[in-house]
């Protein structure tokens, strides 16, 4: 089984090795796949840090190179980078491209690619599929780029795709990792966590989006992380944003932007209840929940504070909430 993996591992450093090549060296890969990087706006030094690359439009160009190179079809299948059918060889990721993702220590587990095509029925990304060496609720992309500046910064910024990492990192915020698209997981945050004890979330800004990451968000609190958080503009993503800003007004606006969640949730939840009274006490409930999740009672009682100062009501009112939470629980 460890040669299983090692075998798994040598034929994605082979892939994440090929894809490159084809996309700085091949005819097609530099018209196709450089130029759409470079219309992102990804300098040349941003895509070789993230070792991005192109898998041409044919059906089985990399398998065929692969095998020539003695790679075994049986990994090439495992890995997912093959697809085998009637005896037919097909290459996975034809025509999109590449985001190599790696582990904390620089291997590859997998990749992402993203299709170029303006077809809607094309899937907008399609990821490696689950094996020994992928396991999408372990990773986080970017991890690898990011660790460094994650330690020395004493927090990680977390947001939703591959190319928020990667105009982050261009503009200087080095310190980013993201989700790729799947709920945020425990054993995701425990990687972040031997790193740091900080996560700010960065939302797309759509009120969807938000909402949608609240329950990640109390499994950060669960594991005892602090978690702050910044909206975005409506309609941006980070990678969005980024684009028609200079690093330092990217850096001004997370600093001046960035909001505790338990805040923030409060006050998002508390303007959409007005002065009704039964959705008031719906969004007391809520946020109790939240703050029952933090295992540290000094900072559930300095969250109790603040959401009554917020609230504008008894202390003693939210205590009561909590202790009943608590109870049900055990
Ligand atoms: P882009 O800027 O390239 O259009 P994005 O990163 O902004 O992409 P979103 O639609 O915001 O894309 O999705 C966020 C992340 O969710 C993606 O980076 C990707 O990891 C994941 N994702 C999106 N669409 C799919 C899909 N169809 N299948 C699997 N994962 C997806
Ligand atoms: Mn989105
Ligand atoms: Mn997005
Ligand atoms: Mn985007």
């Amino acid at each position: 089984r460890s040669n299983e993996k090692e075998s798994m591992f040598l034929v994605s450093e082979y892939a994440k090795n090929y894809f490159s090549d084809i996309l700085w060296n091949n005819e097609k890969g530099k018209a196709i796949g450089l130029s759409y990087f470079k219309e992102r706006g990804f300098t040349d030094e941003t895509i070789r840090k993230f070792e991005l690359g192109y898998s041409l439009d044919e059906w089985s160009a990399f398998t065929d190179a692969a095998e020539n190179k003695k790679y075994e079809i049986e990994f090439l299948e495992k890995t997912g980078l093959s697809i085998v059918k009637d005896n037919r060889k097909f290459d996975r990721f034809k025509g999109r491209v590449m985001f190599p993702i790696h582990s904390m220590s620089g291997r590859i587990l997998g990749f992402g690619g993203r299709t170029l095509s303006t077809d809607k029925k094309a899937a907008k990304y399609l990821n490696s599929p689950e094996s020994i060496i992928y396991h999408k609720s372990k990773i986080l992309y970017g991890i690898y780029q990011a660790k460094q500046s994650i330690a020395r910064e004493d927090n990680c910024f977390l947001v939703e795709g591959y190319t928020d990492v990667i105009s982050m990192f261009q503009s200087g915020v080095e310190n980013v990792v993201a989700s790729s698209g799947t709920a945020l997981s425990s054993d995701q945050i425990r990687l972040i966590n031997r790193l740091t004890n900080n996560i700010t979330v960065l939302f797309d800004g759509d009120a969807a989006g938000i909402r949608a990451s609240f329950r990640g968000i109390d499994l950060i609190l669960e594991q005892g992380l602090n978690v702050k958080v910044v909206a975005f503009p409506e309609g941006d993503d980070p990678d969005s944003f980024a684009k028609s800003r200079s690093s330092e007004e990217i850096t001004e606006y997370l600093t001046s932007h960035s909001q505790d969640f338990i805040q923030f949730k409060t006050s998002l939840l508390l303007e959409g209840t007005k002065n009704d009274p039964i959705k008031r006490a719906e969004l007391i409930r809520d946020i109790v929940a939240s703050i029952s999740k933090i295992p540290n009672n000094i900072q559930k009682e300095i969250y109790l504070q603040e959401c009554a100062r917020i609230m504008n009501i008894s202390e003693s009112v939210l205590f009561n909430e909590l202790s009943q939470i608590l109870k049900r629980e055990n």
